[in-house]
């Protein structure tokens, strides 16, 4: 089954071929650690992972790299506005480096628990920065950049395709849009590759350069990083819409600008999680984060059963009413799950009876055709209500569909009545318990062997043995 997604860079469909057989480089911007990452970014996370997980469910290999932004940059993306990190670390007396420890830590405790797979490689960009100066060097040694009070500018009126990812040319881009125009660049929309002459004072990181001491821009970490680890040319880049007309405008800019080469073949762009009147921001201080739902009693996989039902290329827009639903509706796949497992056990993938087959045909059509996540829940739940399938044919195309959903079907835990087990093995569990006392513990450990062959797990409570089927 081909697979076909939808292309910022040109707007269109398109079948998907990779530069090198099944392996697949996919970089995706990520986090800037200065505060918890809110749900809206989440959403962007959570696409990242499903297109991981459909191109590996498609037996692709993928290299998934994202970026952790751990050096300060500014609240408007347009080299404006006050330091994020030092913003937070003057709020709250912490040094920049604990602050951005802190929230990566938060970063990766949130994404675990959403089940959002780990990246291959999550680069700092700390820790790269002469990745970076060896970029804007190269961008000087082909005259892209000149110096300007201080700080190095990319000129992007030496690139000729600037703005082809926005469809603008550079007159219109941001048309209406008020920018706040620094007086050191030549044209408007040039950016900062490296600052020596910060507005902040007292800026705790900086690094030594050919150009002075100073700390990188924002745009080239994402360059410099990709590149290091997927190559000068890779597969897919990702990220939220908004940073279509000035983040990966600028680095598709440098990146070009410096290799000569076009940079990367698919971009694909999220929209929005939308909450009440408008997108949510960081930087505005209004925004929800995992934990915020959590201590309402939600499970974190509420969210992202939320996530699913929403294309990516569809505005979400959340409230507490349709994240009820999803619970809802995840409460009950689960229970539904449950019973199938404490029933049966999954069958061969390759000998599904009735029309299982036809469902996960469909559930693959939905994610081969520009990631329909919606669709393929849909296909879910018309297998599990279809009583003409066997339960195990249920299980084993419910835990293949979970591979791309991520829901962690296959790892949920039975609920079984104490008192639901054949006499035999209630017996056997009785003897335990008696040469336990008498402090038999061989004969004890030869019974537990024994009904763990029989697919029973004992466990000894204070209130005494209880038993779990193991499936
Ligand atoms: P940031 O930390 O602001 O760079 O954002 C991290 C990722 O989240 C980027 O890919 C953004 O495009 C994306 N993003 C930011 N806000 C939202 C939102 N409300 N809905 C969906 N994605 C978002
Ligand atoms: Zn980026």
């Amino acid at each position: 089954m081909e697979l076909q997604f939808y292309n910022t860079m040109g707007r269109t469909l398109q079948p998907f071929k990779t530069l090198d057989n099944n392996h697949v480089g996919m970089y995706c911007c990520g986090p800037t650690v200065y505060n918890y990452a809110h749900i809206g970014n989440l959403r962007a996370y959570l696409f990242d992972d499903v297109l991981r997980r459909t191109l590996e469910y498609f037996g692709y290999d993928v290299k998934h790299v994202m970026n952790i932004t751990d050096v300060g940059h500014l609240t408007d993306d347009e080299d404006e506005g006050e330091d994020k990190m030092l913003k937070t670390s003057r709020e709250t007396g912490k040094s920049a480096w604990e602050i951005a420890e802190y929230y990566t830590d938060a970063f990766f405790r949130d994404i675990d628990s959403l089940n959002i797979r780990r990246p291959t490689v999550s680069p700092r960009a700390t820790e790269h920065i002469q990745d970076m100066i060896g970029l804007i060097k190269r961008l000087e040694e082909k005259g892209y950049t000149y110096e300007s009070g201080g700080n190095i500018y990319f000129s992007i009126d030496k690139f000729p395709d600037y703005g082809k990812l926005a469809m603008r040319d550079k007159q219109d881009l941001y048309a209406g849009a008020r920018i706040e125009v620094d007086s050191n660049k030549r044209n408007p929309h040039d950016f900062v590759l490296w600052f020596t002459n910060s507005k902040f004072e007292h800026h705790s990181m900086m690094w030594d350069s050919p150009w002075g001491r100073g700390y990188p821009g924002w745009h080239i970490e994402c360059s410099a990083m990709s590149m290091k680890y997927l190559g000068e040319q890779f597969d897919i880049h990702c990220g939220g819409i908004d940073h279509i007309p000035i983040h990966h405008t600028n680095e598709i800019a440098q990146s070009e600008a410096a290799t000569g080469k076009k940079w990367v073949n698919y971009w694909m762009h999220n929209e929005f999680l939308i909450l009440g009147k408008g997108k949510m921001a960081k930087s505005s201080g209004e925004f929800l984060t995992l934990s915020v739902l959590v201590n309402k009693g939600y499970d974190p996989l509420d969210f992202r059963y939320f996530s699913l039902g929403g294309h990516y290329r569809s505005q979400l827009q959340f409230t507490y009413d349709s994240l009820d639903a999803s619970r809802n509706a995840r409460e009950g796949l689960f229970k539904r799950i449950q019973r199938l497992k404490a029933a049966d056990e999954p069958s061969d993938i390759n000998s599904l009876d009735g029309k299982a087959k036809e469902y996960l045909d469909g559930f693959k059509e939905a994610l081969a055709h520009d990631l329909n996540t919606p669709k393929a829940l849909s296909w879910l739940w018309n297998l599990l209500k279809d009583s003409s399938v066997s339960n195990s044919s249920k299980l084993a195309a419910a835990y293949d569909m979970d591979r791309v959903l991520g829901l962690g079907l296959a790892e949920l835990q039975v609920e079984t009545a104490q008192d639901d087990l054949p006499e035999e093995f209630k017996a056997l569990i009785r003897e335990r318990e008696e040469a336990r006392r008498d402090r038999n513990f061989k004969r004890a450990d030869e019974i537990r062997d024994l009904l763990l062959d029989s697919g029973i797990v004992l466990e000894d409570t204070p209130e005494g043995t209880r038993w779990t089927k193991n499936v």
